[in-house]
């Protein structure tokens, strides 16, 4: 048999297949498992591999497709339309649509998310003096902006003062980026999500429950 897949010996008992990436075998056996039982196993399992392998490369496609040619591209709430122009040097909005330089399709999210944090940081920035007056006014320091790509979280205040805010804020309405805005500045008063955390964010913005609504429920390309 062609050696076509990954072995990965360890303390274990029994034999275990896993499709990784964009199809690969991985296959994890115990330590001396001899080779010839190892492709037998595989062997039975052949229709199975098959099925995994092609569903994985279905899933590397639609992940690119998102980001190639005529794609919609959200931008606070908005869609635009993906073109890539050969003579572009960076991607630029121009009516309904997003231009970018042509490259790679592997190359074009990377792209279009350096243009979400060249915008990001004046519209983050714009939404933070909104909401920042009233804590000013209890003596609270404005916290120091930092834009990141989260995978788990919109926003989080160390008590450092530092307020990270999710880079994919950029695809979702604006309500959703004030929400998490005022929900962390909240934290400069109450550290917790307690009842006068609520009662806080509440006051100051009363429509939360609908941008958190949105945040969950809107695809976003993460
Ligand atoms: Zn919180």
């Amino acid at each position: 048999m062609r050696k076509n897949y990954q072995l990965i010996r360890s303390k274990r008992k029994s034999l275990a297949l896993q499709v990784v990436g964009a199809g690969e075998l991985v296959v994890r056996a115990p330590e001396r498992m001899p080779v010839r039982i190892i492709e037998a196993f595989i062997a039975e399992k052949q229709a199975w591999i098959e099925a995994a392998q092609a569903r994985q490369q279905q899933r590397a496609q639609h992940a690119q497709q998102r980001w190639q040619e005529g794609a919609r591209i959200p931008y606070l709430g908005k869609p635009l339309t993906l073109l890539s122009d050969a003579s572009a040097h960076k991607p630029r909005r121009e009516a309904g649509h997003l231009v970018i330089p042509k490259v790679p399709l592997e190359q074009q999210q990377a792209l279009v998310y350096q243009w979400y944090r060249e915008k990001a940081r004046p519209v983050f920035a714009a939404a933070m003096e909104t909401h920042f007056p009233y804590f000013e006014r209890l003596g609270y320091q404005l916290p120091k902006l930092h834009i990141k790509l989260m995978k788990t979280r919109w926003g989080s205040l160390s008590s450092r003062g530092n307020m990270s805010l999710n880079l994919l804020l950029m695809q979702y309405p604006p309500q959703c980026l004030h929400s998490v805005v005022v929900h962390e500045f909240c934290h400069l008063v109450h550290m917790h999500h307690g009842p006068e955390f609520y009662a806080l964010l509440d006051e100051r913005y009363p429509n939360w429950r609908q941008a958190d609504a949105l945040l969950k429920s809107s695809p976003h390309y993460g």
